[in-house]
């Protein structure tokens, strides 16, 4: 028999979307209890630990100075940080542009000057209040890139850059949606800056750790492989059947991506409008592969230019440990190629990723300590990442829309943020702004009852 338990706010989804609310709603004196579906917290934060501890991010893991919710958080944990090593970036955006003829880089600037341009043009709260906001949204990526691009060499650097960044193909997603997501992060410098970018920070107690801890101050109020399926809602309450576990609750937060959202059985059912939305929203697809070595050899010499069409992957960086423990490179392999490589076996998958490390850093690649990767597509409760993106047309028809309350349902994790749509601020952002709504709401029903009284 499942356990019947009521309480005030229910929270779908123990990512740090989730977790964040929860801990403001016991902050506020409120009862809550978190569902989560798979048998560990965290969600897109996930690390893995080496035999002596070291942890090394198989999800989200960097972090930006802007990024103050995560940064107070971190401190308020006790958690450290340490500076990102910039050796070792083969992404083509920052390598040979110098090397190239003068025409292609005029190009070049021209190209992401109108790009930025285009960015700070963004009304990040409302996209579809954006000048032209309708023909940039119903224009794709690969459309926008072929008519303000001539070089080919330049098309394949904006490719790469976009498929490290959103891991989606650029023919599948909205210009609008590139341009709000650039915007919402910082801007197009913030994207690719290592140095006081959005890649600069990492946490050597590896980032699930904050999900972890978080957790732990919540005790068992988190409740682990616990998948919510239905959600019956009224003007009076609400009530989550979820695996083993039946809970009664005034208000409900759904922390998860709207992909997986759309997943559970709503009665009675959602407006069509925001259930459309929740499906037309796709996860990115994305592997990420680690090689451990001896020691950081690529650090040695210079980067070799390689063509990106003979690799697999767009973008291998330094990953090494705090104090290079553990030298390190981290690939990222994205959008269609991520697709490919998921159905193969993983020895086929862990031979191509070495032997193109090695096309890059030299042969000493081929033979590493270690290697392991994560397919996120293989997640069930997740299904991608690094985010979801929307396909033309979706922008202006209703996205921001994602992060409105129905009834007494309310919504949560990082596609509902504002600032850093998809990044862990952001999911931060949104975790505090729905507690927030809940808590509002729960003050003004408690007023209500004294009144009665
Ligand atoms: C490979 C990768 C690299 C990334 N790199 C960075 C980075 O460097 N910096 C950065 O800031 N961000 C990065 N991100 C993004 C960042 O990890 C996410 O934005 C953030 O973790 C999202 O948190 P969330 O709580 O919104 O959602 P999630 O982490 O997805 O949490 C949702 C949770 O809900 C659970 N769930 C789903 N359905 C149900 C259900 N029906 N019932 C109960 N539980 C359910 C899931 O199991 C999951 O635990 C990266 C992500 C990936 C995948």
């Amino acid at each position: 028999m499942p356990v019947e338990i009521h309480t005030d706010a229910v929270i779908i989804g123990a990512g740090i979307s989730g977790l964040i609310a929860a801990r403001n709603l016991v902050q506020a004196e409120r009862d809550v209890i978190v569902l989560e579906a798979s048998h560990r917290v965290g969600g897109r934060l996930f690390s893995k630990h080496l035999p002596d501890g070291t942890a090394f991010d198989l999800g989200g893991q960097w972090l930006g100075p802007e990024m103050w919710r995560v940064t107070n958080l971190v401190r308020d944990l006790g958690l450290e940080t340490f500076t990102q090593v910039e050796m070792g970036r083969m992404d083509l955006s920052a390598q040979p542009l110098t090397e190239m003829d003068k025409l292609t880089q005029a190009e070049w600037a021209w190209f992401t000057a109108k790009l930025s341009w285009l960015v700070d043009q963004v009304v990040v709260e409302r996209p579809s209040d954006t000048p032209d906001a309708a023909a940039l949204d119903v224009m794709s990526v690969e459309e926008w890139k072929r008519t303000n691009l001539e070089s080919e060499y330049l098309m394949h650097l904006f490719d790469q850059v976009v498929r490290t960044e959103y891991t989606i193909e650029p023919k599948d997603f909205s210009m609008l949606f590139l341009l709000y997501s650039i915007r919402s992060a910082g801007g197009f410098e913030d994207l690719i800056d290592l140095e006081g970018g959005n890649h600069t920070l990492r946490l050597k107690q590896g980032m699930q750790m904050l999900c972890t801890k978080l957790a732990d101050q919540l005790g068992d109020r988190v409740r682990l492989n616990c998948q919510a399926y239905e959600l019956e809602h009224s003007a009076t309450g609400v009530r989550v059947i979820a695996e083993d576990a039946i809970i009664h609750a005034k208000r409900v937060i759904i922390a998860i991506p709207p992909n997986q959202a759309q997943r559970i059985d709503f009665d009675p059912v959602l407006p069509r409008r925001r259930m459309k939305l929740m499906q037309r929203l796709e996860m990115g697809s994305v592997i990420k592969c680690f090689a451990i070595y001896d020691r950081p050899f690529w650090r040695d010499k210079p980067l070799t230019a390689i063509d990106p069409d003979l690799l697999i992957f767009d973008h291998a960086m330094d990953a090494s440990s705090s104090g290079d423990a553990h030298p390190a490179l981290v690939a990222f392999i994205g959008g269609d190629d991520a697709v490919f490589w998921s159905d193969r076996p993983f020895e086929t998958r862990r031979r191509a990723v070495l032997e193109n490390l090695a096309m890059i850093y030299g042969d000493e690649a081929l033979y590493p300590r270690d290697y392991f990767d994560h397919d996120w597509m293989t997640e069930a409760f997740i299904g991608g990442g690094y985010q979801c993106y929307a396909p033309p047309g979706v922008m202006t028809n209703g996205f921001e829309e994602l992060r409105l309350p129905i009834g007494l349902i309310h919504f949560a994790g990082t596609e509902t943020a504002v600032w850093y749509y998809g990044y862990v601020e952001g999911a931060m952002e949104a975790g505090e702004r729905a507690a927030l709504e809940v808590i509002k709401a729960l003050e003004k029903d408690d007023g209500k009852l004294e009144r009665v009284r």
